[in-house]
């Protein structure tokens, strides 16, 4: 069985954006007014790693890390 893809985001390195919401908005929120982006969960479905991946390589700030298995 394969390892669930997680998900990593260092708010501190987040410019809020917002590019990572418009890609995979069930994993990824910017409330109004927020400095940040935070996770709404931190692993993704299989069908969504393409996705995450596209979000890792556009978050201009290199916030988001593609990780995975367990730590
Ligand atoms: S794309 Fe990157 S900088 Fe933009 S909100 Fe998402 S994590 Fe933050």
């Amino acid at each position: 069985m394969s390892n669930p893809t997680g998900v990593r985001l260092d708010q501190a390195r987040c410019r809020s954006y917002g590019i990572c919401v418009s890609i995979l908005p069930d994993v990824f929120d910017l409330p109004p007014n927020a400095k940040a982006a935070r996770l709404l969960r931190d692993e993704v479905d299989p069908g969504d790693v393409d996705d995450l991946s596209e979000a890792v390589r556009a978050c201009p700030a290199q916030a988001i890390t593609q990780v995975s298995g367990p730590e």
